[in-house]
C-alpha cells in the first residue's frame, strides 16, 4: 500500500509539474531527475527557508558557495578516493546489480522480523501478564533466531570493518541468500565501488588530470575554512553554510528522488572549541530537529536514529529519519566530525588550519559539528506527507497538496469568474498588484470547479474569485485550499492576509 503512495507521487509529481525524469524523451537516465515549473519553486522555497534560517537568522553563521570542482588532492585527503566505497555484487542471472551488505542487511532484517512476530504471537497469548524481554531470553526458538542474528551481524561488520570483501560473499553464500528476481545464487564476487565520479581537466590528453565531481559539499566548507574566519573576522564557536549540488554514483538507485546520483545538499559545518562538540551536538541535533517540526508535517514521522558504527572520522553521530511511503529513512546527518577533516588538509596542503583563541591565549585546530541533509530528500518528505485523496460531501473527490502554505510553489491563484464582462481587467489589476508581493498566476479557463481542483493538486493555498459584485464593491472572494472555505474580503486587504499566512517568516 506504501509503495502505492510512492508510485502515486511519483506520477502526480509528473503530471502537475514537479519532477520529470531526465532526458524523458530519451526514456529517462536512471537516478536522475529534473525539477519542472512548480516543483523548481517549491525546491527553491524549502532551500530558502533553510537558508534564511542557517544563515540570516545566526549572527554566527555565514554562507559560501564553493565550486563543484575541487583540487584532486583534496578527496585524497578526506578519504573519498581510498574509501568513499559499497561493496557490489551481480546476479549472473537475472544480471541485476546489488549491493552486498544491503543483501546481508535484508537478510538479518528477515531474522528480525521472525523474532518480533514470535514475540507478538506470545503477547497475544499471554495477555496483560506477559514479559517481552524475559520471553525472549528463554523462549527456544527466539534464541535460535538470535543466535543466527548476532552469529551474521559479528561476521557481517567485522567483514566491513576490514574490508574483507571475500568474507562478505561467503556470508552470502552460507546464509543462501537468493537474487530477489532470479530467485538464484548464481553470484559474482563481491568488489568495492568507488562513488565518486571522475572526470579530466584540460584541453589535450596529455596535460589533462584526473579531478572528482565532488561527493558532497563540506569539503568546500573545509578547505574554505581559514579564508572566511579570516575574512569574515569570525569567532570561534561559528558556523560555514553552503547548499549544492554533490553527485554520487549509487550502485543501487531506486526510490525516485530519495537516492539520486545527482543531488543537492544543504550543509553546515560548526567550528567549535575541542572538548565542548558534545554539547554542540546535541544542540543542533535539537535544534534541527525543531527546524524540521515547524513545517507541521507532524511530529510523529520523525525520529532519531543514532549510529553505534561510527565513520572513521566521527566522535558521534546520528540521523534525523522521516517516515517516506517506503518506511523510516534517513532525511539529514548530524556528525560530530571532530577536528578530522582539517588535520587531513593541515597534513596535504602543508597549511596550517588553525585559530588563535584569545580566551585560552593558544592555537588549535577546531572541532566540527555537521548538519548535512539532502534537499531533494526533504522535497519527497514534505510531498508524501502533504499528497492527499479526499472524499468530498458530495462524493466527488480530489487530490490536494496541504504543503506548507510559506513552500507552496503558487501562493495565490486569481481567477476571473469568466474572462469578460471586465472582470478579465479586474483580474488583471489584483494579480499585477499582489505578484510584486508573492508568487500568483491568473487562470481564465474552463469551470471555476476545474480551476480550483488544478491549484488543489499543485498545492496553492488561496484562489481568489473576481466576479460581478467586485466591480461594484471591490470584494472578492477567498477560497482556502485545505477546508474550501470561502469569504467575501476586500481587495485592499488580500496582500496582508495572503503575506500572513505564506511568507516564510511565519516559520522562523
Ligand atoms: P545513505 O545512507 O542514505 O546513503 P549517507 O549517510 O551516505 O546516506 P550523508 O553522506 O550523510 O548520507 O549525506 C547527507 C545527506 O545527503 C543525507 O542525509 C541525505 O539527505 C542526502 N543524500 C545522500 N546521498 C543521497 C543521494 N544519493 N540522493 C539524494 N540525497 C542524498
Amino acid at each position: 500500500m506504501q509503495d502505492d503512495l510512492l508510485k502515486k507521487i511519483i506520477s502526480h509529481a509528473k503530471e502537475y509539474g514537479f519532477i520529470f525524469p531526465s532526458s524523458d524523451i530519451y526514456d529517462g537516465l536512471s537516478a536522475v531527475y529534473d525539477y519542472a515549473q512548480n516543483g523548481v519553486e517549491l525546491k527553491k522555497n524549502i532551500r530558502e527557508y533553510w537558508w534564511r534560517s542557517m544563515v540570516h537568522m545566526n549572527d554566527n553563521i555565514v554562507g559560501i558557495d564553493a565550486a563543484i570542482f575541487m583540487h584532486p588532492t583534496t578527496w585524497k585527503a578526506s578519504g573519498h578516493v581510498d574509501a568513499f566505497n559499497d561493496p557490489m555484487i551481480d546476479n549472473k542471472d537475472s544480471k541485476k546489480r546489488y549491493r552486498a551488505d544491503n543483501l546481508i542487511e535484508d537478510y538479518l532484517g528477515k531474522i528480525e522480523d521472525k523474532i518480533n512476530k514470535e514475540v507478538e504471537k506470545a503477547a497475544k497469548r499471554f495477555g496483560d501478564s506477559f514479559d517481552a524481554a524475559m520471553y525472549k531470553s528463554t523462549n527456544p526458538r527466539v534464541l535460535e533466531y538470535q543466535q543466527k542474528y548476532d552469529a551474521v551481524n559479528t561476521r557481517f561488520n567485522k567483514a566491513m570493518n576490514d574490508n574483507d570483501m571475500a568474507e562478505m560473499k561467503q556470508i552470502i553464500e552460507d546464509c543462501e541468500i537468493v537474487c530477489p528476481l532470479s530467485g538464484t545464487r548464481n553470484w559474482t564476487e563481491v568488489r568495492q565501488f568507488n562513488l565518486m565520479f571522475s572526470t579530466q581537466v584540460g584541453s589535450v590528453s596529455e596535460d589533462s588530470s584526473t579531478i572528482y565531481l565532488r561527493p558532497e559539499t563540506a569539503q568546500g566548507i573545509f578547505v574554505n575554512y581559514l579564508n572566511v574566519q579570516k575574512t569574515g573576522r569570525m569567532k570561534i564557536p561559528f558556523g560555514i553554510a553552503q547548499t549544492g549540488k554533490a553527485f554520487r554514483n549509487e550502485i543501487v538507485a531506486r526510490q525516485f528522488i530519495f537516492r539520486m546520483r545527482e543531488f543537492e545538499q544543504m550543509e553546515m559545518q560548526f567550528f567549535v572549541r575541542p572538548g565542548t562538540e558534545m554539547e554542540w551536538y546535541e544542540k543542533w541535533k535539537e535544534t534541527r530537529l525543531k527546524w524540521h517540526t515547524a513545517l507541521g508535517l507532524g511530529e510523529e514521522n520523525y525520529r532519531f536514529h543514532n549510529h553505534e558504527k561510527l565513520a572513521h572520522y566521527a566522535n558521534a553521530a546520528a540521523d534525523i529519519e522521516f517516515k517516506f511511503p517506503m518506511g523510516f529513512k534517513e532525511l539529514e546527518g548530524i556528525h560530530s566530525r571532530t577536528d578530522f577533516d582539517l588535520k587531513q588538509h593541515e597534513q596535504f596542503s602543508g597549511k596550517k588550519l588553525q585559530y588563535f583563541d584569545p580566551e585560552l591565549n593558544q592555537n588549535y585546530v577546531p572541532y566540527v559539528v555537521e548538519t548535512s541533509v539532502g534537499l531533494d530528500r526533504l522535497f519527497l518528505a514534505v510531498l508524501s506527507a502533504s499528497y492527499k485523496e479526499e472524499k468530498l460531501e458530495d462524493g466527488s473527490e480530489r487530490v490536494v497538496l496541504n504543503l506548507p502554505a510559506p513552500l507552496a510553489p503558487v501562493k495565490v491563484a486569481v481567477l476571473p469568474l469568466m474572462p469578460k464582462d471586465g472582470l478579465d481587467i479586474k483580474a488583471n489589476e489584483i494579480f499585477n498588484t499582489l505578484r510584486k508581493h508573492i508568487y500568483c498566476v491568473k487562470d481564465e479557463k474552463d469551470a471555476i470547479g476545474k480551476r480550483y481542483r488544478r491549484q488543489d493538486a499543485i498545492g496553492t493555498p488561496y484562489c481568489i474569485t473576481v466576479d460581478h459584485q467586485s466591480l461594484e464593491d471591490n470584494t472578492v472572494t477567498i477560497r482556502y485550499r485545505d477546508t474550501m472555505a470561502q469569504e467575501r474580503v476586500n481587495v485592499a486587504d488580500l496582500v496582508n492576509i495572503v503575506n500572513d499566512k505564506c511568507s516564510l517568516n511565519s516559520l522562523l
